[in-house]
């Protein structure tokens, strides 16, 4: 998540370029998508899967982090912050639609940009992370089809032990049992790089048949890697690149299907 470090502009908020979370959306088209992902999970096959704005809904570790802030530095209007006033990446954003007024956005947008960048990407705060509904259940299928399961994650590898952790209190298949997690080796590394670097291990793990993924610019990379494999662009948010999916690539807003309305 290399290219996410930097939440709040110093000067004005980039555009939206991305759909926002809607991890309640379905569709057919959706289930169709769905369908056709558990369709490529054979024996031997591998399922390629992101986990922040992907398999994982990263809004309650923003949640989390701006209400600490509030309390530790005597702001209890930030708590007005609320999963649903996140639209993209950026705090400032988040913190106007939870009706925080303009000035005081101003003036913790600095202290605010410190304190989160000093936990985002920790393992402590990424126990913080709900999966996205439905995502549990696609990757248990894909795995009972007999697809090994790389989550490959742009969170490096300091943030390993609380993924891992993550994965198994929500019953993900468990790394180390047909799955593998794949964390960045160097913070430092772009997230681009990394994928990209990634990819020829993969095939040590299996072959390459899905892949999942809400960054555009990651996606497009896959696609051009792995011509014959199902690329799936999971529209969540992203980062505040200009890259858009490529049209051929089939696109999900979250794992619920048509049939999950019964429930509600
Ligand atoms: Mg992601």
């Amino acid at each position: 998540m290399g290219y996410l470090s930097s939440p709040l502009s110093p000067s004005k908020d980039p555009p939206v370029p991305c759909a926002g979370y809607a991890p309640f959306a379905v569709s057919l088209a959706q289930d169709a998508v769905l369908d056709a992902i558990i369709a490529r999970a054979t024996p031997g096959s591998l399922a390629v899967l992101d986990l922040d704005g992907c398999l994982f809904d990263n809004r309650s570790r923003q949640v989390q982090i701006i209400h600490e802030f509030a309390a530790q530095a005597g702001h209890p209007a930030l708590c007005r912050v609320e999963r649903a006033h996140f639209s993209d990446w950026s705090l400032s954003r988040a913190l106007r639609a939870a009706g925080v007024a303009e000035e005081f956005v101003a003036a913790v947008r600095d202290p605010l940009r410190s304190f989160w960048a000093d936990r985002f990407f920790t393992s402590e705060y990424v126990v913080h992370d709900l999966p996205m509904p439905g995502a549990v259940r696609l990757a248990r299928a894909v795995h009972a089809a007999g697809a090994h399961l790389a989550y490959l994650t742009g969170r490096d590898c300091d943030m390993h032990q609380g993924s891992h952790q993550a994965l198994c209190r929500f019953c993900f298949p468990a790394p180390g049992q047909g799955a593998t997690l794949l964390t960045k080796p160097d913070p430092r590394m772009k997230d681009e790089a990394w994928k990209r670097a990634a990819v020829d291990s993969l095939f040590e793990l299996g072959r390459p048949a899905i892949f999942l993924d809400n960054e555009p610019v990651n996606a497009n990379l896959f696609h051009q890697l792995c011509p014959d494999a199902l690329v799936v662009f999971v529209s969540t948010d992203h980062s505040f690149r200009p890259d858009l999916p490529d049209p051929s690539l089939p696109a999900i807003r979250g794992f619920l299907r048509t049939s999950d309305q019964a429930a509600w």
